[in-house]
C-alpha cells in the first residue's frame, strides 16, 4: 500500500499538503524513463535547452510571492530570507548560465606542442546521462534547483529526491517543470525519505550530486565509488570567523550577528565559531550582545525547520553550559518549551572540549573565543574536521591574504561572511569532511559533464616517428629529445630536419 506523505508547517504544525510517497519498487522504472528522456534531451541543441532556462527564469520572476510563501510554509523561514537566500540565487544562476553556458560547454581548443607538429587538440563536453540529485531541508529550493538547472543545461536528465523534512518543495519543482512545458521525465521528483534515497543511489544513476550531512555523504560516496559513479558531496561545516584587533569592529559585529543567526543558524556556512583577538574581545562581546538583543523573532529570525535539529542544538548548548560556558543572550534550553522559535544565543567561556566548538550545531548559537596571536587563530580555525567556509576580519590587506591562505577551507571571505557562495562566477564546495567536488561557476557545468580529450592528425603522413620500425632510431630520437627540451633557439628548424630524416627511412 502507498504511504501518504503529510507536510506540516514546522512552527505551527498546520497541515499544508498531503500526497502519495514514491514507492521503492518504482525506482527501476524511474531510471528507465530518465534514460529515455536523456536520449531526447541530450540530442537537443544547447540553444534549445536554454530556451527552457529562460522560461524558468521568467516563471520564477512572475511568481515570486507564491514561491516565497511555499518556501516559508515548508521551512518556517522569514519571508526576506526565503526571497534573498532561497529564491534569488536560483534566478541568479539561471541568468548566469543562460549567458555563460555556451562558452563553457563549447569545444575547448587546447595547444599542441611543436613535438606533435601538424596535429591539433581539443576537449569536448558531453552530458553524463541521468543524474541523481539528493537535497537537504535548510535551503530546500535553492539546493535542489541549482544542481538541477546545472545538470539540465549540461544535457542530463534528472531524478531529484528532495528532503522529506520539506517535502512540498518537490511538488513545487514538479509544478515549475510542468508550467514551463519541460519535456516529460527530463526531471522526475522522487517523494520520500532515507530508504527511497538509498534505493535511488543503488539504482543506475550516471552521476550523483548530494547535499546534506557528513554521515549520509560518506555512505553515498562509498556506494558510488564501488561502481565508479562520479559524485559530488556538499556537506556540513563549522565555519570560523577570525576577528583581529585592527578589524572594522562595528562591521564585524553586524557580520557575526547575521552570519550566525540568518536562517536561524541552519546554514552549512553559518558562522559557528568566532575567534576574537583578546585586546578587543570585551568590546566586541558588548556590541554583539547589544545587536543580538535587537533581533525580532519571527521578523529577523525564523523558526527552526526540523524537530531533530532542535534536539542537537539543545544537546550542544547544554553540554557547553555543563562545562562552564556562559549564556549571554537567549534562553537556557530548559526554558525553550515546545516552540520552534529559538532566541539567538551568544556563549563565552568556551573550552575546546565542548561539542559547540567541534561538531556542527546548525542552529542560532554563537560561541565566542579569545585568541592572542595570529598563529593561534589559524591553528584554532583549522582545528575541526570541517573545511567549508571561513572569514578573516582585518583592515590590513596583507595580513588578510596571509591568514586566509593558511586556512584549510573550500571557500573564504575577507571582511564579510558567507557571501562567496552568492557569486555565481565562483566555484563552491568543501574540503576535509565538508565534501568533495564543486558546483557554481564554470565548474558547476563541468561537474555534470563527461570530458573527452581529443588529438587530431590530418592523416597525410604515412607514419609517425615513434611508430615501428625502431631500427636505427634510438640515437636519432635521443638527439631529437636533447634538441627539443633544450633552450635552443633553432629548435623548430632542428625538429623539422629530424622529422624529415626519420620519416625518410
Ligand atoms: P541528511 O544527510 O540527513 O539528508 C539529506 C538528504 O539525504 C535528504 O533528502 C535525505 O532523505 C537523504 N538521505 C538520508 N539518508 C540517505 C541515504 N542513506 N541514502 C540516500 N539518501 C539519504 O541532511 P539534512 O539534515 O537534510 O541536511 C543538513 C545537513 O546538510 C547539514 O549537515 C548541512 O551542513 C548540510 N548542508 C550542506 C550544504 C553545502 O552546500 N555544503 C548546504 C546545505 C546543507
Amino acid at each position: 500500500m502507498k504511504n501518504v506523505l503529510i507536510a506540516k508547517h514546522p512552527a505551527t504544525g498546520e497541515t499544508i499538503d498531503q500526497w502519495l510517497e514514491t514507492e521503492i519498487q518504482h525506482v527501476p522504472e524511474m531510471y528507465e524513463k530518465a534514460s529515455a528522456a536523456f536520449k531526447f534531451w541530450s540530442s537537443r541543441s544547447l540553444e534549445t535547452r536554454l530556451t527552457f532556462i529562460k522560461k524558468m527564469k521568467q516563471y520564477l520572476l512572475d511568481n515570486m510571492d507564491e514561491i516565497v510563501e511555499e518556501i516559508c510554509s515548508a521551512t518556517g523561514k522569514v519571508r526576506t530570507e526565503a526571497l534573498t537566500a532561497d529564491l534569488m540565487p536560483v534566478i541568479d544562476i539561471l541568468q548566469h548560465y543562460e549567458k555563460r553556458a555556451p562558452k563553457v560547454l563549447k569545444r575547448k581548443r587546447i595547444s599542441t606542442p611543436l613535438l606533435f607538429v601538424g596535429k591539433s587538440s581539443y576537449v569536448d563536453y558531453f552530458p553524463l546521462g541521468t543524474v541523481l540529485i539528493i537535497s537537504p531541508w535548510n535551503y530546500p529550493f535553492q539546493l535542489s534547483m541549482t544542481p538541477v538547472i546545472s545538470a539540465l543545461i549540461a544535457g542530463n536528465s534528472v531524478i531529484l529526491k528532495p528532503s522529506e523534512v520539506t517535502p512540498t518543495i518537490g511538488l513545487l519543482i514538479e509544478k515549475i517543470a510542468r508550467e514551463i512545458n519541460l519535456p516529460k521525465n527530463v526531471i522526475q521528483v522522487a517523494h520520500g525519505g532515507k530508504e527511497l534515497g538509498q534505493e535511488l543511489v543503488s539504482g543506475t544513476p550516471d552521476g550523483i550530486f548530494f547535499t546534506g550531512s557528513v554521515e549520509t555523504g560518506r555512505k553515498i560516496g562509498i556506494e558510488a565509488s564501488k561502481r565508479f559513479i562520479p559524485y559530488t558531496l556538499e556537506l556540513g561545516g563549522k565555519d570560523p570567523m577570525i576577528v583581529f584587533e585592527d578589524a572594522p569592529l562595528k562591521r564585524a559585529v553586524h557580520g557575526a550577528v547575521w552570519g550566525a543567526f540568518t536562517n536561524a543558524g541552519q546554514v552549512c556556512m553559518s558562522v559557528e565559531r568566532v575567534y576574537v583577538q583578546s585586546s578587543v574581545h570585551g568590546e566586541f562581546i558588548d556590541r554583539l550582545v547589544e545587536e543580538t538583543k535587537k533581533l525580532k523573532i519571527g521578523e529577523d529570525v525564523g523558526s527552526l525547520t526540523f524537530q531533530q535539529q532542535k534536539e542537537i542544538i539543545k544537546d550542544h548548548v547544554l553540554d557547553a553550559i555543563d562545562k562552564g560556558a556562559l549564556l549571554l543572550t537567549g534562553k537556557h534550553p530548559d526554558k525553550w518549551g515546545e516552540s520552534m522559535y529559538i532566541e539567538p544565543m551568544i556563549l563565552t567561556n568556551i573550552t575546546e572540549d565542548m561539542k559547540i566548538v567541534r561538531e556542527e550545531t546548525f542552529g542560532p548559537v554563537m560561541p565566542v573565543i579569545a585568541f592572542t596571536t595570529e598563529e593561534e587563530a589559524i591553528q584554532k580555525a583549522n582545528s575541526t574536521e570541517f573545511g567549508l567556509n571561513a572569514s578573516v576580519w582585518t583592515k590590513d590587506s596583507t595580513k588578510a591574504n596571509r591568514v586566509t591562505s593558511r586556512l584549510v577551507t573550500g571557500n573564504a571571505v575577507i571582511n564579510d561572511v558567507l557571501i562567496s557562495v552568492a557569486n555565481p562566477h565562483l566555484p563552491f564546495g568543501g574540503v576535509k569532511s565538508s565534501g568533495t567536488g564543486r558546483y557554481h561557476g564554470d565548474e558547476g557545468l563541468y561537474t555534470f559533464s563527461r570530458q573527452m580529450s581529443v588529438m587530431k592528425d590530418p592523416g597525410i603522413k604515412q607514419k609517425e616517428i615513434n611508430w615501428y620500425p625502431y631500427q636505427n632510431k634510438y640515437k636519432k630520437v635521443r638527439t631529437l629529445i636533447r634538441a627539443y627540451f633544450s633552450n635552443n633557439k633553432q629548435k623548430a628548424a632542428l625538429l623539422r630536419s629530424f622529422y624529415k630524416q626519420l620519416l625518410k627511412k
